[in-house]
């Protein structure tokens, strides 16, 4: 849910930064997003020990450093977070990582699923934390329970639908939903 960059608006206030999960390109300006805006950072606490910790909790070499941010509150399954007119739900959803989270508003039929569905496609379970079994299992219990019509921002990609995703994604065919 982290934009990379501080492209800050300059008529809105960031009054919360809340994580879908915790790997390095979700997080590398986490630091300095929260030192600039003096915003709580939130996140699931199984994806807590990459924050402390980020530079060794990659497989690349990467050309800069990812400096740690120290998390203020823990996103729970269940959790309502409200915005303006927007009312999100928390949602549990590991698999590509232990404590990656979705934040579904039905109402508006919208999601924000981090790197746990793609169009076209799922996340990626070789890296550490990651395990397909588990990733499947959420997106079968969670996502694809939901109504065709939630459009969802992926953290990578293009948007969009439970119902495109339902009849096309392959690595979801053949799926019964709960
Ligand atoms: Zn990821």
């Amino acid at each position: 849910m982290l934009c990379i960059g501080l492209l800050v608006c300059p008529i809105c206030t960031i009054a919360a930064i809340y994580l879908t999960h915790s790997h390095w390109d979700h997080i590398a300006d986490a630091r300095e997003l929260k030192h600039e805006t003096n915003a709580p950072l939130f996140i699931h606490p199984d994806d807590e020990y990459r924050l402390e910790e980020p530079m060794s909790h990659t497989i690349w070499q990467l050309p800069f450093t990812i400096e740690s941010v120290t998390a203020d509150y823990y996103l729970h399954h269940g959790d309502q977070i409200r915005c303006g007119e927007w009312n999100f739900s928390v949602c549990h959803t590991p698999g590509h990582t232990e404590g990656g989270v979705c934040f579904i508003d039905k109402l508006h039929s919208v999601a924000i699923v981090g790197d746990s569905l793609f169009a076209g496609s799922v996340g990626r379970t070789d890296l550490p934390g990651g395990n397909t079994d588990v990733l499947i299992e959420s997106i079968a219990n969670h996502l694809l329970t939901l109504p065709d019509n939630i459009v969802f921002f992926a953290g990578h990609g293009e948007i969009s639908t439970i119902g495109d995703e339902r009849m096309f994604n392959p690595f979801l065919l053949g799926i019964n939903t709960l």
